[in-house]
Parts: structure tokens; C-alpha cells; sequence
């Protein structure tokens, strides 16, 4: 299949969940004796063409109008280029950013859809993939019917592809600015600077929940034990309900999707919701005061406790003795 991949970026370099959506289409590709191609949409794509071409080559969608991912432009583009190129597998990562533009693309372009999908295999000359259901309890096997197919992945479930040895070829696409659409208006993006890792790329996530009193709590306990493991800090929708946490900390089925080397689960009861985005973490471990928390039952360690009391100790044992510690470097 001729796979195009929409790519996330932060203008310098990929987003490490669109190589995982590349390591998917190279799959299909390789198995279909089908290529890959980057579709790169912004405003400067210099660096980040140049980094998406050590895997694939790339269609760079490079326009002042694109500077900011507004939906209805960014599909009007793929949806454009999708048919320029005649390729028959669009793929993104599964992620809020796919979830405007991508299915917006998928609608202008009449295909079929299939998002969020963990496995596939390429049998009697159909591509049948699986993707979770009703928060993770039942995985569908699905074959899509319709040209093009749409798919967005997710980024936990495939790893990037090895770095070509030569840089691909990289092209500049035409954007006809007269013909794009113009409907939404982008005002501003708010954004917190921090110096921990995002929590849907890090390897390891330290996440709290209702135990959690207030802010202050969440950076001393969630944050310090985030920083004494090189970890990012994610929460249960308890705290974001209640404000102490941002949108983009929720870990679960309307939040993010997460598989770390190690999940760190403190004052959280394991919800099913909750457990949807954490459960395929490599190491699970969870601090509770309560023994029966259904948290438990998903944990490989468990350590029953007041977080306002072991926390602190753990924090301070893992600053006593740091080489007893050694975090995965971050990818
Ligand atoms: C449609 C829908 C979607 C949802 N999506 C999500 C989602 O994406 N993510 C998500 O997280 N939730 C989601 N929820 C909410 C979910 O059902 C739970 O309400 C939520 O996960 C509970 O968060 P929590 O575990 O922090 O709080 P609680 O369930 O209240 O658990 C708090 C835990 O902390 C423990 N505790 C309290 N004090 C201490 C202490 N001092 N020391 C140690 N332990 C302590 C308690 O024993 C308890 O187990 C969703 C719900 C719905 C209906």
C-alpha cells in the first residue's frame, strides 16, 4: 500500500508518537510492497523536514496560512495531497491533534476509518487491524472497506523505524492559499513551561490521584518523586476535575493513552477508566492507604500507606542513594 503519514512535530524535530504511527505504515509497507511518505504541514519545516527524512522521504506543506494546526486547513491539505498521490493508506498517530484534523481529512476524503488500532496483520490481501473498545475491555479485529483507509495508532503499541543511512528526498508541495479554507481563527496557545518530559512520551510517569489535597501537594509529592525518577507527572481525572491538575495531565480512556517502563500510580483507587490509558505500563506501581484498591490488582508492587507520609521517605531514600537509581535516558 502507498502509505502517506501525517506528522506531529514541534518544528525542529517528529514527535516520537508519529515515528510509532511511520513504524506502523513501514510495517504494511514492507508486507504490501508499498512506501512510505512523511506529509509535514506548517510554517519554517526546514529542521523538521531534514528529521523526518532520515526515516521517509517527506511532502513538506510549508505556508504562513499552516503556521498554526487549524483543522479545516490541515485536512483540506492531506485530503488534497491524499489524492495528488493516489495513496491508499493515510496514517497518524492516535492523539488529540488526529483526532480534529485526521478525521475532518477522513470525512473530505470519503474513506474509511479505523482509529486507535494496537495490532494488525496483512492477510488474504486485506490489512485487518485491532483496536480497543468500551476503555480496553474488548479488542475488535477490523478490515476496513473503501478507498482510501484512514488509520491513526497507538503510539505505545509500535516502535520507530531505524533511521535510514541516507537522508530521503525531501519536496515542497504546493498551497494554493486562495482555496484554503479559512473557518476557524487561532487566538493563542497557552503553554506551561516544565522541565519534566511529556507525559504520552515519557519513560516513566508518576501519577497521582484524589489523595492529592491540593497544588502545592501535587509539585511536592507527585512532582519531587517525578524528579528523584527522571519521570513525567501525569493525574487520575480527580485532580483535573477538582483543578489541581491541567487537561493534559489526565492518564485514562479521555485522556491520555500511557505505557511506560514504569507507571507510578500514587492515591489512585484504578478505576476502570483510569486503568484504559496505564494498564500495558511495562512496571506498575501503586501506593494506597486502602489494601483492597483495585489499583492493586494491575500492580506488579504495591506499597499500602499514607502518600503524605511514604512519599516524602521514598523521595529522600532515592536522593540518599542515587546509584541504587539509574533512570532510562529519555527518547
Ligand atoms: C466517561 C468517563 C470517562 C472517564 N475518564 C477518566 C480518565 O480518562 N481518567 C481517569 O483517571 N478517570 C476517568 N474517569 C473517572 C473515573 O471513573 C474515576 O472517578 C477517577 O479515575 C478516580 O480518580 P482517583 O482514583 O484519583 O480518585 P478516587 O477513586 O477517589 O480514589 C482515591 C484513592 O486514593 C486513596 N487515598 C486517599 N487518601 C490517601 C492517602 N492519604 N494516602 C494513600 N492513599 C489515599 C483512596 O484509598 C482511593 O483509593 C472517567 C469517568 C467517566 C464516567
Amino acid at each position: 500500500m502507498k502509505c502517506l503519514v501525517v506528522a506531529e512535530h514541534d518544528g525542529a524535530t517528529v514527535r516520537a508518537g508519529s515515528l510509532a504511527a511511520l513504524g506502523f505504515a513501514a510495517d504494511v509497507a514492507a508486507q504490501t510492497g508499498g512506501s512510505t511518505t512523511w506529509l509535514i504541514l506548517g510554517h519554517e519545516l526546514n529542521d523538521v523536514s531534514q528529521h523526518a527524512a532520515r526515516y521517509a522521504a517527506v511532502l513538506a506543506g510549508d505556508h504562513p496560512l499552516l503556521a498554526a494546526p487549524t483543522a479545516d486547513r490541515y485536512a483540506a491539505v492531506i485530503d488534497d495531497q491524499t489524492r495528488r498521490g493516489e495513496f491508499d493508506l493515510v496514517v497518524a498517530a492516535a492523539s488529540t491533534f488526529a483526532k480534529d484534523v485526521v478525521g475532518r481529512a477522513g470525512g473530505l476524503l470519503g474513506g474509511a476509518m479505523a482509529s486507535d488500532v494496537v495490532a494488525h496483520r496483512w492477510e488474504n490481501d486485506r490489512l485487518v487491524m485491532q483496536r480497543p473498545m468500551y476503555a480496553g475491555a474488548v479488542l475488535a479485529t477490523v478490515v476496513l472497506s473503501g478507498s482510501p483507509q484512514i488509520v491513526t495508532v497507538r503510539p505505545t503499541a509500535y516502535a520507530a523505524p531505524q533511521p535510514r543511512t541516507e537522508p530521503a528526498e525531501i519536496a515542497t508541495v504546493g498551497i494554493d492559499a486562495e482555496t484554503l479554507p479559512q473557518h476557524i481563527e487561532w487566538l493563542e496557545l497557552e503553554t506551561r513551561p516544565t522541565h519534566r518530559p511529556d507525559v504520552s512520551e515519557a519513560q516513566i510517569v508518576v501519577s497521582g490521584g484524589r489523595a492529592i489535597r491540593d497544588r502545592d501537594d501535587f509539585e511536592r509529592l507527585i512532582g519531587g518523586l517525578a524528579d528523584a525518577l527522571g519521570g513525567a507527572t501525569g493525574s487520575s481525572r480527580a485532580l483535573v476535575d477538582a483543578g489541581i491538575t491541567p487537561n493534559e495531565f489526565q492518564v485514562g480512556q479521555t485522556g491520555k493513552i500511557v505505557a511506560p517502563e514504569l507507571y507510578c500510580a500514587v492515591g489512585i483507587s484504578g478505576a476502570v477508566q483510569h486503568l484504559a490509558g496505564m494498564k500495558n505500563s511495562k512496571m506498575i506501581v501503586a501506593i494506597n492507604q486502602d489494601a483492597d484498591a483495585p489499583i492493586f490488582e494491575v500492580a506488579d508492587y504495591g506499597l499500602v500507606g499514607d502518600v503524605y507520609q511514604v512519599v516524602p521517605e521514598l523521595i529522600q531514600r532515592l536522593k540518599d542513594e542515587p546509584d541504587r537509581h539509574h533512570p532510562p535516558p529519555e527518547s
